[in-house]
């Protein structure tokens, strides 16, 4: 098959849809891959490193949109995108249609085949294209909480860790899925006290058995999390309902009372957040201050270090990408249902029925 990656066009965007690894493992097994020239210039992934894997460099977007019988990309197609693709051409990319109705129309029109990365599921429940993100904005909360509790950002003036004979700060994290599970790994690494709630008891069991009294579980009850938040240094909001918006569990009274200079990331923005105060943020500027409580509510955190997040993605969607290569899209979803969940527009239907629904194509 000719396969093709784009250069990602979305505003600071710098993700790429195949690595150098990646096309290699494509070309070997006897793929033609072409990759737009620059696309992933910006996280040191040379022109000459894909063409030593094997690539060929498509001059633009229109070469690569053109060459391409399947679409690798990160992102949402972007107008311009849409325009260029064509009937049966097939996109292997994060689309999030739900709330998008004009992109949705766009790709209907197009009468692509489109598989959505965030709707293939995996064998053991979960959607294992989205987990690589959020591993990456759980490791990353930390991180970012770390910094902003720096006074020169905002913050208290506390060093997470603590120093022999001061107390490290305390850590409460919202919620003890992917990203929660990763936020603890860092913040216990780095020190912290670190306190989880989650309504699920059978994954605070899982956590209590690999962390033991490194870290305090809790069940997450509207006392026990006012408790945790009260009491809290930095706050991570990881919680989510799937298909819902985030429960507000954090109200606007409860951050009136926190800590001065305590600081909240509220991962589950992209979901509406889980705090009350919560509204989105961009990496140009990350936070604001309510009440005296720091902010960070970046709704698309891995972007701010996608070389990273370009490798993990890959991992995750590279096996789909060869399946869809060597056996053409009309085989490998029959074969595979995990994958088939993928399928979200498909030469002019909306075949995704959560979507269809939200978007009244109920009856395509
Ligand atoms: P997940 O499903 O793995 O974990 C969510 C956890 O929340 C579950 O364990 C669930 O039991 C728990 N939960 C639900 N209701 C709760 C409550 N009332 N109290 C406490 N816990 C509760 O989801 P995830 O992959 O960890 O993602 C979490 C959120 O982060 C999602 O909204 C996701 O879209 C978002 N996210 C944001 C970014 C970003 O850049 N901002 C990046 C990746 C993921």
């Amino acid at each position: 098959m000719r396969i093709a990656v784009p250069k990602e066009i979305k505003n600071h965007e710098y993700r790429v849809g195949l690595t150098p690894a990646s096309v290699r493992e494509l070309v070997e097994r006897g793929h033609e891959v072409w990759v737009e020239r620059g696309a992933g210039v910006a996280i040191g992934l040379t022109d000459a490193a894909y063409e030593a894997a094997g690539a060929k460099l498509a001059a633009d977007a229109d070469e690569a949109f053109q060459r391409g019988e399947m679409i690798v990309k990160v992102k949402e197609p972007q107008p311009s995108e849409i325009a260029r693709l064509r009937e049966g051409q097939l996109l292997y990319t994060y689309l999030h249609l739900a709330p998008d109705p004009e992109q949705t129309a766009g790709l209907v029109k197009s009468g692509a085949v489109c598989i959505a990365y965030e709707t293939v599921t995996g064998p053991g429940g979960g959607l294992p294209l989205l987990a690589p993100m959020s591993e990456v904005a759980g490791r990353m909360s930390v991180q970012a909480g770390a910094a902003h509790l720096e006074k020169s950002k905002g913050g208290m003036g506390v060093l997470l860790g603590g120093v022999p004979g001061v107390a490290p700060a305390h850590v409460v994290v919202l919620g003890a899925g992917v990203v929660g599970t990763h936020a603890m790994q860092v913040a216990v690494g780095m020190g912290a006290r670190v306190t989880v709630l989650d309504r699920n008891v059978d994954r605070l069991r899982q956590l209590d058995l690999v962390f033991g009294n490194r870290i305090t579980t809790q069940f997450s009850t509207a006392l026990s999390v006012e408790e945790a938040v009260l009491a809290a240094d930095l706050v991570i909001g990881g919680v989510l309902i799937p298909g819902a918006a985030a429960p507000k569990l954090v109200t606007r009274s409860m951050v009136a009372r926190m800590k001065p200079g305590a600081v909240v990331v509220d991962v589950a923005i992209d979901q509406g957040g889980c705090f009350e105060t919560s509204r989105a943020t961009t990496h140009a500027e990350p936070t604001y201050v309510v009440d005296g409580v720091v902010h960070y509510c970046v709704a698309n955190m891995p972007g701010a270090v996608a070389r990273t997040s370009t490798f993990a993605l890959n991992n995750a969607t590279i096996g789909h990408a060869i399946a869809l290569a060597d056996k053409g899209w009309r085989v490998a979803l029959r074969e595979n249902p995990h994958l088939r969940a993928g399928l979200n527009v498909a030469l002019g239907h909306v075949t995704c029925a959560p979507v269809a629904q939200q978007l009244g194509y109920a009856d395509t």
